[in-house]
């Protein structure tokens, strides 16, 4: 079975990959040469993930599933959150996002986190959503070189390196997007959907 896995981010890409049975033939964006900006317009998580994903089973008629992921750090109030990825600005760029945050958090204790991702499901023209959440803390200064968007501030639940520093079938297992493909799996399982 062909699914669509709706994002240009080669990185969350092969994430996702290592998550996702062979006998299923996961598309990426760039695969499909679906090259159009998908405008990111709704007020949550939620809402972004259908409106992708909707974007894709309309125009290209694709099984497909998109995510959106949002940090929520405490501290602010939950901000970034639904900002998350603009968070300095409409460039996205990662280095700038980390360091936005690091100097609105300042010497502040409470440094408690967590991303959500959500996920919306296309299928046989019905539409499914999952989440997964991890709970973690932000870090005083950035550490390590894997992953990407602020995977070098963020250290998950249980563990003190951050998601830059562990290797990613670790991440895989307990981040957001992971927990959240786990459960998408599980329905396509249930429901002998491939
Ligand atoms: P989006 O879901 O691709 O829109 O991502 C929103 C923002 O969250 C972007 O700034 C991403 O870089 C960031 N983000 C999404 N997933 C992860 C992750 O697994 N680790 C770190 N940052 C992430």
């Amino acid at each position: 079975m062909e699914l669509v896995f709706a994002t240009h981010n080669q990185n969350k890409f092969e994430e996702v990959l290592l998550l996702i049975p062979e006998h299923i033939k996961l598309l990426s964006l760039d695969m499909i040469e679906c090259f159009d900006k998908i405008e990111e317009t709704g007020t949550t998580l939620e809402e972004n993930a259908q409106l992708k994903a909707d974007f894709v089973t309309k125009n290209y008629g694709f099984n497909c599933f998109s995510d959106d992921t949002g940090l929520l750090v405490d501290a602010l109030n939950g901000a970034p959150g639904v900002h998350t990825a603009r968070y300095a600005g409409e460039k996205k760029d990662a280095d700038a996002n980390m360091d936005k945050l690091l100097a609105a958090l300042n010497d502040n204790d409470n440094r408690n986190a967590h991303f959500k991702t959500a996920i919306a499901l296309n299928i046989n023209s019905e539409k499914h959503q999952f989440n997964g959440v991890v709970e973690g803390t932000i870090a005083s200064k950035k550490s390590g070189a894997k992953g990407f968007g602020y995977d070098p501030i963020f250290i998950p639940e249980g563990y003190d390196k951050t998601f830059a520093e562990l290797p990613l079938f670790i991440k895989n297992k307990i981040s957001h997007r992971g927990r959240a493909i786990q459960k998408l799996m599980a329905f396509l399982i249930e429901h002998q959907l491939f």
